[in-house]
């Protein structure tokens, strides 16, 4: 595996090049909890933020890198599309790239799979990539199904596809589907939301690194290709989350952790 950093970006399938680490804000509030986190964030060297119109905090998060003092172009912010504006996806786009007030967004994503309107929602993210509102575009929750299902209609092919990654849930076959496919796979809860941070096997295999379960944790989804988006709104363990590059597992350690939930 190449050596890696905070800076390491890797191409999208139209050459956007996305930072292989970045910060989730899920279930932040929206105002001074994720300012200060997606700040805090900057501050310590992430250029790469996941929010999504569910998350009810994308006017915070603009706010935080208008105000960051970093150029826009060095920051890739990705949002989604919520089922609730499936039938009019196009305003749906334009009022979070409203609430963002960014000027673009780097990754525009349909947030899950309907089994209808997919077509309509399609054309209306490839339109707004060739406007260049949306930088790149791609999917999030798709089976390797629905992403077949995508490929019989779309002009542009999805650039990304996040999904669950982390030892007691992900799916192998599709992170390897999207490879060939040159789909990035994004990492989310990669931590599972914080519960594998108490895991024995996890803490046994850190140990051995002198690094922490969720550094292990983050290193196994980066070690298998996919771009982790752990979140956290605690300066101290967002650092802690930048602190990956400097170990690698060995192929056991990744394989026992593979088989966790087994
Ligand atoms: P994570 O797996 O990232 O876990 C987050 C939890 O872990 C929080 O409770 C956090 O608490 C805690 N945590 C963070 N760092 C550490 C650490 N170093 N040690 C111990 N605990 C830690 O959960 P998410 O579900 O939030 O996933 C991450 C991101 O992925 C989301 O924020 C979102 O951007 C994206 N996502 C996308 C989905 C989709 O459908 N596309 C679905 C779910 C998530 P604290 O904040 O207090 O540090």
């Amino acid at each position: 595996m190449a050596e890696l950093s905070m800076n390491t970006r890797v191409p999208l399938g139209n050459g956007t090049a996305i930072p292989v680490l970045g910060l989730g804000v899920w279930k932040m509030a929206e105002g001074e909890e994720t300012e200060h986190a997606v700040n805090m964030a900057l501050e310590a060297g992430y250029r790469h933020i996941d929010t999504a119109k569910l998350y009810g905090n994308e006017r915070s998060v603009g706010k935080a890198v208008r105000e960051s003092g970093i150029p826009r172009g060095d920051i890739f912010v990705t949002t989604k599309l919520w089922p609730t504006d499936f039938l009019a996806p196009e305003r749906g786009f334009r009022n979070s790239l409203e609430r963002l007030d960014i000027g673009y967004v780097d990754l525009y994503l349909i947030h899950w799979p309907v089994p209808f309107m997919s077509r309509k929602i399609w054309k209306t993210l490839e339109r707004v990539y060739e406007e260049g509102l949306a930088r790149a575009i791609g999917v999030s929750n798709f089976s390797i199904g629905d992403i077949e299902k995508l490929h019989g209609y779309a002009r542009i092919l999805p650039m990304a596809n996040q999904v669950e990654f982390n030892p007691a849930s992900h799916d192998l076959k599709l992170v390897e589907y999207c490879k060939e496919k040159n789909i990035v796979v994004e990492a989310y809860s990669p931590l599972s939301r914080g519960k594998l941070t108490s895991s024995p096997t996890v803490a046994a295999i850190a140990k051995q690194y002198g690094k922490t379960p969720a550094q292990v944790l983050i290193r196994w989804a980066l070690q298998h290709g996919t771009i982790p988006l752990p979140k956290s709104s605690n300066k101290e363990r967002i650092i802690e989350n930048t602190n990956i590059f400097d170990f690698s597992l060995d192929p056991a350690d990744m394989q026992s952790l593979n088989t966790l939930s087994r």
